[in-house]
């Protein structure tokens, strides 16, 4: 190592980064990192050889919020100088009751806020043009082949159990050219996966009328089917997460067929009876849900959908419990999620009469993922016998973990591949599917 080099690692003021909350917060952390590294900020994995200490942090439920504040507290034991950002920052006299000692605090994708406040902690060096070289994709927190894209912030809904739309404001779309061109670039820096995120995939580009942008050489209107259009061109894996069942998703079923984006959605459902489904002002009603999925499916036959339910929200009797379990068998969803009630503070479904008793709630989710899993179970059996493309994630003594194009990055199942000593992480292949228990499968390469 050059002098020049030890003497500018030696004098880079150094931050330490911890990142907490959902893959729309991971990438916000991802921001406010390649930001750091631009400056000339080294960043250190622990809070010991830091100068200052940024926490991103959620604000969702109640344990979230907790599991935020702990993640403060430690860090300003372990280092005393700390920098808050994310959804809980919007929270400041909750963090300051609990940490008065905090530098600043920031809220959710305010990434300006918080390089000033890192800026009157520690003065940005000077640059080095060789040392400062980036991808240019910036840092990334998810494994090299695979990346989160975040197309909006903000949600415009009111479900009564969520406080998003106060923590992230209304619905706030990036447009499609820069979008596209943030995919073509994470490609070319080796990802083969795109993950799109947001509050609300299907109302992208509502608040800018759809407008129109150009990337090579063609028009695109700011729209989910002209996003999937562009994304498809890139020739990777394009999975859209929390996307809701609007009428205009079913445009974008027949691009799945075609191989342009992965037969994959994930639409957060929450319930399936209609009176729930009223108090919780959610925008979609069961019956309909139900008819979409069976048109989508006979579209796309592969098509494997996702979703997540609350049980034990205010008010639900035991009749609409099973309301949902019928839903559930009826919809034969392929992976599903389900949480008991837990109330946030300042979300409107706090004053709803009639909460249902924990026990009661956690006895109804015990129930709903017994279901589930027989139903997750047989859903898989489809693919045993049948060769799939995975996407292998890492390899250990022949062993590779591996995803189809039912399973995402971390919240779903995996492939497991026996005898696969010349596979490699980041890598396509083929195999064939010889077993499937309700979360995973197993093939051979
Ligand atoms: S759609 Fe509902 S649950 Fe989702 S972020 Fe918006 S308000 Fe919250």
């Amino acid at each position: 190592m050059s002098v020049t080099a030890q003497h500018r690692i030696r004098h880079s003021p150094r931050v330490g980064f911890v990142s907490l909350g959902c893959p729309k917060a991971l990438v916000d952390s991802e921001r406010i990192l390649t930001q750091l590294r631009v400056e000339g900020y080294e960043i250190v994995g622990g809070y010991r050889e830091a100068d200052v200490v940024v926490v991103n942090t959620c604000g969702f439920i109640e344990a979230a919020q907790q599991e935020s504040l702990d993640a403060i507290g430690e860090a300003l034991a372990e280092n005393g100088k700390v920098i808050v950002t994310g959804c809980l920052g919007k929270r400041a006299a909750l963090i300051r009751e609990h940490h008065p000692d905090v530098i600043a605090i920031t809220g959710p994708h305010d990434y300006e806020s918080v390089m000033r406040a890192v800026h009157v902690q520690l003065a940005p060096p000077a640059r080095h043009p060789h040392l400062d070289l980036l991808p240019a994709s910036g840092v990334k927190l998810t494994p090299r082949h695979y990346a989160y894209l975040k197309i909006s912030e903000g949600c415009n809904h009111k479900c009564s159990f969520c406080i998003i739309p106060k923590l992230r404001g209304p619905l706030a779309s990036r447009p499609i050219g820069e979008v596209l061109r943030e995919a073509e670039s994470l490609v070319c820096d080796g990802v083969k996966e795109l993950l799109v995120v947001a509050q609300d995939t299907s109302a992208y580009g509502v608040d800018l009328h759809y407008a129109a942008s150009s990337w090579r050489g063609r028009k695109y209107r700011t729209h989910l089917t002209d996003l999937c259009l562009g994304l498809g061109e890139l020739g990777v894996w394009v999975r859209l997460h929390y996307v809701y069942p609007y009428p205009h998703v079913s445009e974008v079923i027949p691009l799945m067929a075609e191989g342009k984006v992965l037969p994959y959605l994930d639409i957060p459902l929450q319930h399936a009876n209609a009176r729930i489904l009223k108090a919780m002002r959610r925008p979609a009603a069961s019956a309909k849900a139900l008819e979409h999925i069976r048109a989508w499916r006979e579209i796309c036959p592969d098509l494997t959908i996702r979703s997540t339910f609350i049980v034990g929200f205010p008010g639900e009797t035991e009749r609409e419990f099973e309301e949902l379990l019928t839903f559930i068998r009826q919809a034969e969803l392929d992976r599903v999620g389900c949480f008991t009630y837990s109330p946030v503070d300042g979300a409107d479904a706090n004053v709803l009469p009639d909460w249902v008793p924990a026990e009661v709630a956690e006895e109804r989710r015990c129930v709903f993922m017994q279901t589930q899993a027989e139903i997750s179970a047989q859903r898989l059996q489809r693919f045993c016998g049948r060769e799939l493309q995975v996407l292998v994630d890492s390899v250990a003594d022949g062993t590779a973990v591996a995803r189809s194009f039912a399973d995402a990055p971390e919240v779903d199942g995996v492939v497991w591949i026996t005898g696969s000593h010349t596979l490699r992480p980041g890598q396509f292949a083929r195999v064939r599917i010889t077993q499937a228990d309700q979360h995973d499968l197993a093939a051979v390469p």
